[in-house]
Order: C-alpha cells, then sequence, then structure tokens
C-alpha cells in the first residue's frame, strides 16, 4: 500500500520523514537519472547516513537487497529492501557549484549539495560543510589501476530501489542536476517517491 507519493522535477530536490519499518521505493522515472540520497535520525542526535562507513562494515563498494546502511557511528539506520539495477555510487560527494566551476567553468550551476540543504533546512536542520550521499543509480566504474570514471547509469525507465527505516529518519533526495557529463546521461529527469 502507497501512503505517500511524490514527483520530483527534474534538477530538483525533497525532504520528508520516514519513520522506522516504513519502506522508500525511488524510482528512475525516465531512466540513466542519478538521486542523490541522505537521511538523519529524526531525533536531533545529528548521527546520519555515512557511505564510507557503510563500505567500511559491508566490505563493498555496492550495496544489494539485505545489506544494512550505517550511520557514522556504525549503527544501522537502514536496509536495502529491493533493487532492480545494482549498480549505485558510495564514493562520490554530492556536486556543488564549485564543482561545476572548477570542472566545467559553469558559474552558480544548480547542484545537489544545495538541493539537500534547503531539503534539510524545513525539518530544522543545518547545512554540514559537504554531503556524502548514496548515489542511487550513479554508474562509477573503477579500473584495477583505480582511476575511476563516471559512466551513463545502468538504469532504464522504472527501474527502483527501496530501503526500510531502521530508526525515525528525516531523508533527502537530489533528483542531480548534471547535464554535462555521463553521470545522468547529459540529459536531467525527475524521480518517484513512494512509502509503501
Ligand atoms: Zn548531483
Amino acid at each position: 500500500m502507497i501512503t505517500q507519493k511524490w514527483l520530483i522535477p527534474a534538477t530538483e530536490g525533497l525532504g520528508f520523514k520516514l519513520d522506522k519499518d516504513q519502506v522508500v521505493r525511488i524510482t528512475d522515472v525516465e531512466g540513466e537519472q542519478v538521486a542523490d540520497f541522505i537521511a538523519y535520525r529524526a531525533d536531533e542526535s545529528g548521527e546520519r547516513l555515512d557511505p564510507s562507513v557503510t563500505i567500511d562494515a559491508l566490505r563493498s563498494l555496492n550495496i544489494k537487497p539485505g545489506d544494512t546502511i550505517y550511520s557514522q557511528t556504525y549503527k544501522p539506520l537502514l536496509t536495502v529492501v529491493s533493487d532492480t539495477v545494482g549498480k549505485h555510487d558510495l564514493i562520490n560527494s554530492s556536486c556543488r557549484s564549485e564543482m561545476y566551476e572548477a570542472l566545467y567553468n559553469k558559474q552558480n550551476h544548480a547542484s545537489c549539495y544545495h538541493n539537500l540543504n534547503t531539503a534539510l533546512a524545513a525539518f530544522g536542520i543545518a547545512a554540514p560543510d559537504q554531503h556524502y550521499a548514496l548515489n542511487l543509480f550513479m554508474n562509477t566504474v573503477i579500473s584495477p589501476t583505480g582511476s575511476t570514471s563516471v559512466e551513463r547509469p545502468l538504469s532504464k525507465p522504472g527501474d527502483y530501489i527501496e530501503f526500510r527505516a531502521e530508526e525515525d529518519l528525516i531523508v533527502a533526495i537530489s533528483a542531480c542536476p548534471c547535464s554535462e557529463s555521463a553521470c545522468n546521461g547529459y540529459s536531467c529527469g525527475p524521480i518517484e517517491i513512494e512509502i509503501i
């Protein structure tokens, strides 16, 4: 049963409450669209989702159904319920306007950093100095030498990933506004959110 549903327009963001044991489904509506996903505990402890800790605890650079997503103090915050894509990024920080200036010579570009800050502000959560998100559907390829390249996402229209909350959470998601690279297949699309 779907209890809440939103469509995040291309290049925008959304924040919402996700109660313990609720499941959120994040759908790539048109395909090849990255969604930056962050979560904070709703108890104002400052505890938040941490991709680096999750990599350490899982001993994996990727996530799959059954995996736990951890906070910076190694507490379970979410569990992956299902995933129709199987390729996500846990290593790249969220895009921000300074990145577009430094790497693409573009000024005042929309960014996941700004989208996530705006979404969190509605819940009274102060902006951190950077966001380290689960970059859902992002296809970062790591070579044996350690060099990385961001390729087109493997997600097709309607592909999704689902997480169950293990604590009461505030979640924020950004439909990544980068159209300059293969990250979002060179054009930005919407992301659908359902709480089920
Ligand atoms: Zn982004």
